[in-house]
């Protein structure tokens, strides 16, 4: 289905959870962790209900998310049935990779064809204190692990934080030329969530090119090839492809052709809307209603971005799904 601006919607991030096996600075404050859901998790029928909904007016493309998805205990049944759904073409997994080592068998398995993997750092004191409290070696051997499996892609996504992770642009990038993996830099979106960095924290993807000239840009003026958002360079021979992502400095609102649907059930059109339609306790018909004012609310662009540490949003993102 199309929205008012011509956008035809067919990609939905499914947040199963809110919770997190870690705390992630730029993600989660720490005064919001524990916060309960009001109305409660969906549970796995309403999922799968919603799922169908949304799959009836077009979206053909799931990719689960939270909080961290491999936290939840159903997560398998979920992942089998989001991708058997009819009109569902692509289900993948966001993931902090940290359950990711027991687990990459079963979730190929359970349909999953592509993961993105959150990873901001290869130092272990860095990725301790970034995460507050994680451990860099369990994140590694499940990233390790999910390469074992035939997935169709494994992305891993850094987001880049100035005085933080800059100087390590060429030892992540190269990991590209290392495993068959894209490394994608995303830029610091501000969320309440971050609110405890300062404006040098927010650098453009710009400062990747600089520092690797060597990198050759796929095709011009080209995003990714599966209408991705990231623009995507290589190293001549690598088998990965390093990917710029920029919502603060070239938002891609015009290519934006996702819905999210938060853990609590809220269908949110866009990540810096507080505009939301909730679809728990409706039948599917009635859910398919809320699904058509959603994509038909969906506002032209996020706006006001640009602006360093203002955030437009009302919930963490764990609380959105990122
Ligand atoms: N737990 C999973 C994980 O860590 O990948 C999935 C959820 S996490 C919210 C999804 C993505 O959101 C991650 O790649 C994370 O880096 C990104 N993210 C969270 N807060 C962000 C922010 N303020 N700016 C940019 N990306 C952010």
């Amino acid at each position: 289905m199309k929205d008012l601006y011509g956008r035809e919607i067919t990609y939905l991030r499914l947040s199963v959870t809110e919770s997190c096996n870690l705390r992630c600075r730029y993600c989660i404050p720490e005064d919001c962790t524990r916060k309960k859901l009001h109305g409660g998790l969906m549970t796995e029928d309403e999922i799968i209900r919603s799922v169908e909904a949304a799959a009836s007016l077009g979206i053909r493309k799931v990719r689960i998310t939270g909080g961290e998805p491999l936290v939840r205990p159903d997560i398998l049944s979920i992942c089998r049935r989001v991708s058997g759904t009819e009109g569902i073409k692509e289900v993948s997994m966001t993931t902090n990779a940290l359950l990711l080592a027991d687990q990459a068998n079963a979730l190929y398995d359970a349909g999953i064809r592509r993961l993105n993997i959150s990873l901001d750092t290869l130092d272990p004191e860095k990725y301790t204190w970034i995460t507050r409290g994680g451990t860099l070696r369990k994140a590694i051997a499940g990233i390790e692990e999910s390469l074992k499996v035939k997935f169709e892609r494994i992305k891993l996504n850094t987001v880049l934080i100035g005085g933080f992770n800059e100087n390590e642009i060429p030892a992540l990038a190269d990991l590209t030329r290392r495993w068959p993996v894209d490394v994608r830099f995303i830029e610091l979106m501000p969320m309440p969530g971050s609110s405890e960095f300062g404006k040098e924290a927010y650098i453009s993807c710009a400062r990747v090119t600089e520092m690797l000239p060597e990198l050759v840009r796929d095709r011009e003026g080209s995003f990714s090839e599966s209408g991705g958002v990231a623009k995507l360079y290589s190293f001549p021979g690598a088998p990965g492809k390093v990917g710029l992502i920029s919502p603060v400095n070239e938002p891609f609102c015009e290519a934006c052709c996702r819905l999210r649907l938060t853990a609590d059930g809220k269908i949110r059109p866009c990540l810096y809307s507080d505009l939301e339609f909730p679809v728990r306790g409706l039948d599917r018909v009635r859910m398919e209603e809320q699904f058509k004012a959603a994509i038909h609310a969906k506002p032209r662009w996020h706006g006001g971005l640009t602006l360093p540490g203002r955030c437009l949003s009302d919930r963490c993102m764990n609380q959105i799904g990122g």
